[in-house]
């Protein structure tokens, strides 16, 4: 990438780490759990619920406070977060290098809370890699896909919007993003959309996205 002070905001979840760990999935199941308890619904209006919550405020927290200000969020961050998420994931050996290999200034922008984003890039062994966690918690719950979490974001960097490149695997993060003028990279699926600019299968190929994004396409090799 030609411009080395250009930000770059990476999404925590499916974005560092691949689906396949199980740990949303997991995350989910316990805050199921939870509602069903402190609720006293059935799992299956619990998971009903937990959906709407997530369809309508990105996070079934911020749902859960908006809507009901007296909400036991101790109990709920406990019951949620506590397990062994250290035992679900390896250190990222690689990735770590690769991160390493890029001199842009790198943050995590997540809508998770920022201790749980600190316990997996801990897991991963890849904390040094970021200059700060920016999550749940610094947006006031209003989290992606809204602009001001963008924004607010943008705002603490001290940066205009045009500095950043998003790094995301849900394109609904990434128009937003595409909107304020950031760069967008989608990981994990291919998807066409004029708001992305390039896709990546997995984190390891951000080096070539960034070049490509950057002007810089790599030399063919000549035979
Ligand atoms: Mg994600």
């Amino acid at each position: 990438m030609k411009n080395k002070n250009t930000v770059l905001l990476f999404d925590l979840d499916h974005t560092l780490y691949p689906r396949e760990t199980g740990i949303l999935q997991r995350i989910d199941r316990n805050i199921c759990d939870f509602l069903a308890g402190y609720f006293k619904i059935s799992a299956e209006e619990a998971e009903e619920l937990r959906r709407g919550f997530y369809r309508q405020y990105g996070l079934s927290l911020t749902g859960l406070i908006k809507e009901y200000p007296r909400f036991d969020v101790k109990g709920y961050l406990k019951h949620v977060y506590d397990f062994d998420i250290e035992k679900m994931l390896k250190p990222a050996e690689k990735l770590k290098r690769i991160l390493l290999s890029i001199p842009n200034p790198k943050y995590i922008f997540t809508n998770g809370l920022e201790s749980y984003a600190s316990r997996i890039l801990k897991a991963l062994n890849v904390s040094k890699c970021f200059r700060k966690i920016y999550g749940i918690e610094f947006m006031n719950f209003n989290c992606k896909p809204s602009a001001e979490a963008f924004l607010k974001v943008a705002e603490d960097i001290g940066r205009e919007t045009g500095d950043f490149i998003m790094i995301d695997d849900l394109p609904q993060n990434l128009l937003t993003a595409k909107n304020l003028n950031m760069k967008t990279i989608l990981v994990g699926k291919e998807q066409k959309e004029t708001y992305i600019d390039e896709t990546i299968k997995d984190i390891m190929e951000i080096p070539g996205a960034l070049q490509r994004l950057g002007g810089q396409r790599k030399k063919r090799q000549q035979s």
